[in-house]
Parts: structure tokens; C-alpha cells; sequence
């Protein structure tokens, strides 16, 4: 299938100027309509400058004069009548959306209508079209330009053709076109539900603070945390947004938006636009606690004993060959000489003797430490692989020295730390194992593929790897044990694990997912 050759773009404002600058760069005629006196000649005006800037950075080789010559403002919707694919980026409203998509209808009865909706379903679009198997959802992301990556998203009525005319129009401009279903959120928006969700809860579990909770997953490797990103894009926005995805799915527990969430609304506290959401803006800058540097390895002085890691979990394996870099003599089981610390990473071997006779670390994956320890004064740490920043946690039967030995170890291993609430998983654990319990979901229930998932969160989220390909990391053993623990602690619906996650665990003994094949 070869990409239109006239493309059309209804709406001309912060997505539709980017979605006409792609496809003039890709070779399309293409016209570009606004309901707004003068709104088309100024997005016009905006993608030209784009061309010329990615022109001039080397990004884009052909003359940017010549590119500028394939956009033109429409003054009449009539003027799309030559357009193989029309691409809407009018208002998130339904009642807009099917008036353009009736009126698109008669003009263009033969053109593929693309919607760029972020929360409408596509199937309610195509209502109001005269042919629905012609509409088709094509979600870009904001700014269009920049993000490599579009969804076509395939309605209930949508035909393939329609389907591949959009795909060759998105290759065309150079995106990583995926695939998903119509449903909430559609793939990555709805993947990457928890990021924010489960950072509430935990807000208002008093786990951790904004500013450490933020900090924590910068630490692994994402360029911002859920509450600076929650005050970018709007508070009020997210909110809608968590409201759309609860009354869409009829109730789904995993999505029920946060009272704290309604709460700064009610505030007027919607991020950055107001000067105070979660952070306050004096300047239009956040106030951000630096970032810890990484301590420098080595073994302290005063360490008299090895250091006992036992488990199976990868990040046990990890931690001892931290350990030996560092220097610390490790052992894998009780063998006569006296630990200076135990680190305990999951549940012992069946016929295990119980490590006892040394200050104790418990891994916080299948349960909180006041669960696991029983009042036998441990402290508790949780990390994920690869191992960044580890998080550290107590209960008042922990006793001291093994509080500081296990905050001296990982220092020791270079790795920084940070003190947080007791809970299964602690606070990056239960985040990216509901983002990876949210992804599953999403593959079972063929809303995408594993390969397209861990493309679309890299591309379209910035994640710094994939969920499906960093869950092959950790171990789907590891994630498990933190989604059993956080339902039977809470015993909520939220937490129970996805069918796809369990039944690999069930059946592999080296679990994984298949993301490059894109089919678990
Ligand atoms: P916007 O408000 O910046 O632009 C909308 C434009 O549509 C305006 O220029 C307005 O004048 C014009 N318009 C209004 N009614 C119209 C009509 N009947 N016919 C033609 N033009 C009309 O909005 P936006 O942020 O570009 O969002 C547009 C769509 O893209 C929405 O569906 C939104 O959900 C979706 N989207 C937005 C983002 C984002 O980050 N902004 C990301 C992905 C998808």
C-alpha cells in the first residue's frame, strides 16, 4: 500500500501544525483546515519554521523550500475533496469530532478519516461517518515532529485498507507506526497508567514524599518522576483523563483516579500553569532536591565477616557480583563463619536451614518487612535490576546495627539510597510492577504485542527500556511475588495479577517474554 498522495489535517493547533509538517515531509500535497479565521496560515507558518530547523539541523535532507511548498491552507473544509487520508486534531469534544467526520463523509465519500483523539474511542467516532469501516484512529504524540512514534488504532467497524492507508501515511513520515485496539487509553497511554497511579497511592499510603518518590525513579533511569510530570501536563488534564479511562472500563479497580488528585483540583493547584501543583514554581522552575551522588565502592572498615546473599532472584545474583567488585567476601549459604550481614532476596529453598546469627536485610518483594520479619528485627531493601538507586526501609522491631549495615553495604557497593515506608515492593518495585502487570494485561487481552508495547513506551513515553524486555530483567518471578504481595496485604482487586503473567510463571522455568518476536 503506498501513502496518499493528498493528506488533509482538520485543526490547526498544537497537533494538527506538527501532523501537517510530517506529512509534507513525507512527501504528501497537504492541506491544512482550521474552523478559526487566520489559525491554518499560522499553522502553516509553524511547520514551515519546523522544516527549516530540522533542515538546518541535519535531520532532514531534502530543501526545506521545497518541503514548504507541499503545505497549504484549506479555506473551506470543501477545498479536502482531493485527499486520500484526512487526519483530525480538532477540540476533544464527540459532538465536534462527528460533525467534522458526517461533513468529511460527503466531501471526501472515497478518503481514509483519521482520528488523532487521545481518549474518545474511535468506534464512537465512526458513528457519525457515512462509511465507518473507512475511520481509523492515528494518535501522534505531542510535539509530533519530535516523537517518533504514531498508534493506528483499529475501530470495531475499521476495514484493513483503511487501516494500511494509514500505516503507509505514517512510515511515510517517518514514525514507528503501532498497532492497538480501541479501548481506553488505546496501548501506551493505557501501559502507562500506574506510573502515575500507584505514585498517588503510594503519596497517600505516606510511603514516601513527592520529592522522594520523584527522585527514586529518576534513579532508574526516567527523565522525570510521576509528580513532575503530572504538574507538566496538568493536573485537571490528568485528572479528566483518569476519570475517562474509570468510566470507559466501567469501573476497572486498577484505574480508579485518586481522591488526592480531585483534591488539588479543588485546590486550583494544577501544576505548572497555576505556579503550584504538586511542586511550587517561582520562576516558572520547579523546586527539585538534587539528585544523590553515587557513593564510592569499596568495603568499609570495621567489616568482619562475609556477606551471606542468598535467593534466586536475579537481583541476587546482581548484588553478589556487586558485592565481590566491591570487595566483601560472599557467601551464597551458611557455612560456618559468621556473616557480618545477611541479605535475604526472596523466599529461602524449601529445605533451607533458616539464616539466623547476624544482622538481617529482607528483600520487601512478597511482602512489607513487618510481614516477612515477623518482629525479628531485620531491616528491609528493595531494588530492581539493573540496580540504581537501593531503597531502605525499618519497622520498630529492626534493630539498629541492622539498619546501619545494610544502609553501609549498598553504599559500599557505589549504589546511593533512600529511606522510605514499609510496603511490598517499597516504592519502585510496586510502581514498575504494576506498569509490567498493566502491559501483560494489555497483551493478553491482544489490545497490542509485547514488541510494540516496549516500542511505544521507549518512543512515545521515554521510558528508558521497555516494561516487557525490563521485566525479562528483573524476572517475572520477582514481579509476581511483589503483585501476590500487594494483594494479599491489600486485598484489593487492583493488585491481582494479569492471567498472561501468571501463566508464563506457571510454566517456564526461565520465564520470559518474547518481545522481539512480539507474541509472549
Ligand atoms: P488545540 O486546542 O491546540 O487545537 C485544536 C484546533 O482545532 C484549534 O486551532 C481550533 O481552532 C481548531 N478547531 C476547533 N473546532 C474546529 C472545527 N470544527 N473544525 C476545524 N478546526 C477546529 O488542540 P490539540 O492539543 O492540538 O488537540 C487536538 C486533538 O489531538 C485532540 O483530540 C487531542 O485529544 C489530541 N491530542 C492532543 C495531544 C496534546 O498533547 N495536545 C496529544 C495527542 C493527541
Amino acid at each position: 500500500m503506498s501513502a496518499p498522495q493528498v493528506i488533509g489535517v482538520v485543526g490547526a493547533g498544537t497537533m494538527g501544525s506538527g501532523i501537517a509538517q510530517l506529512a509534507a515531509q513525507g512527501g504528501a500535497r497537504t492541506l491544512l483546515f482550521d474552523a478559526v479565521e487566520g489559525a491554518a496560515a499560522a499553522g502553516v507558518e509553524r511547520a514551515r519554521a519546523g522544516i527549516v530547523k530540522l533542515v538546518e539541523k541535519g535531520v532532514l535532507f531534502e530543501d526545506a523550500g521545497v518541503i514548504a511548498t507541499r503545505l497549504e491552507v484549506a479555506g473551506a473544509l470543501e477545498e479536502l475533496a482531493p485527499c486520500g487520508l484526512i487526519i483530525e486534531a480538532a477540540p476533544e469534544r464527540l459532538e465536534v469530532k462527528h460533525e467534522l467526520f458526517a461533513a468529511l463523509s460527503h466531501i471526501a465519500p472515497r478518503a481514509v478519516l483519521a482520528s488523532n483523539t487521545s481518549s474518545i474511542p474511535i468506534t464512537a467516532i465512526a458513528r457519525a461517518a457515512a462509511d465507518p469501516s473507512r475511520v481509523v484512529g492515528l494518535h501522534f504524540f505531542n510535539p509530533a515532529p519530535l516523537m517518533q512514534l504514531v498508534e493506528l488504532i483499529a475501530g470495531l467497524q475499521s476495514s484493513e485498507e483503511a487501516l494500511a492507508v494509514a500505516r503507509a501515511a505514517g512510515e511515510a513520515m517517518g514514525r514507528r507506526v503501532i498497532e492497538a485496539t480501541d479501548g481506553p487509553g488505546f496501548l501506551v497511554n493505557r501501559c502507562n497508567r500506574p506510573f502515575g497511579l500507584e505514585a498517588l497511592r503510594l503519596l497517600q499510603e505516606k510511603i514516601a514524599d513527592v520529592e522522594t518518590i520523584d527522585a527514586i525513579v529518576r534513579a532508574a533511569g526516567f527523565r522525570m518522576g510521576p509528580f513532575e510530570l503530572q504538574d507538566l501536563v496538568g493536573i485537571d488534564v490528568g485528572f479528566e483523563v483518569a476519570k475517562s479511562f474509570y468510566e470507559l472500563s466501567f469501573g476497572e479497580p486498577r484505574w480508579r483516579p485518586s481522591p488526592l488528585s480531585a483534591q488539588m483540583v479543588d485546590a486550583g493547584r494544577l501544576g505548572r500553569k497555576t505556579g503550584q501543583g504538586w511542586y511550587t514554581y517561582d520562576n516558572g522552575t520547579p523546586h527539585r532536591v538534587a539528585d544523590p551522588d553515587a557513593p564510592e565502592p569499596g568495603v568499609p572498615a570495621g567489616v568482619d565477616g562475609p556477606v551471606l546473599i542468598s535467593g534466586f532472584l536475579p537481583i541476587a545474583d546482581e548484588l553478589r557480583a556487586l558485592a565481590d567488585d566491591a570487595g566483601f567476601t560472599v557467601a551464597n549459604e551458611a557455612d560456618g563463619a559468621v556473616p557480618w550481614l545477611i541479605l535475604e532476596c526472596g523466599p529461602p529453598e524449601d529445605d533451607a536451614a533458616p539464616l539466623q546469627g547476624a544482622p538481617r536485610a529482607l528483600l520487601c518483594a512478597e511482602g512489607a518487612l513487618q510481614a516477612l520479619d515477623q518482629g525479628a528485627a531485620a531491616a528491609g531493601f528493595h531494588a530492581l535490576s539493573p540496580v540504581g538507586l537501593v531503597e531502605l526501609t525499618q519497622t520498630e522491631a529492626t534493630a539498629d546495627v541492622a539498619a546501619q549495615r545494610t544502609e553501609a553495604f549498598f553504599s559500599a557497593l557505589g549504589l546511593p539510597t533512600a529511606w522510605v515506608a514499609d510496603a511490598p515492593g517499597l516504592v519502585l518495585g510496586r510502581i514498575i510492577a504494576q506498569v509490567i502487570n498493566e502491559c501483560a494485561f494489555a497483551v493478553g487481552e491482544s489490545i497490542g504485542t509485547a514488541a510494540d508495547i516496549d516500542a511505544g513506551m521507549k518512543l512515545g513515553m521515554n521510558y528508558p527500556t521497555g516494561p516487557l524486555a525490563w521485566a525479562d530483567e528483573i524476572g517475572l518471578d520477582h514481579i509476581v511475588m511483589v503483585l501476590d504481595g500487594l494483594r494479599e496485604e491489600y486485598g484489593e482487586e487492583r493488585y491481582r495479577t494479569a492471567p498472561l503473567l501468571r501463566r508464563i510463571t506457571a510454566f517456564h522455568e526461565h520465564e520470559h517474554f518474547e518481545h522481539d518476536h512480539g507474541e509472549p
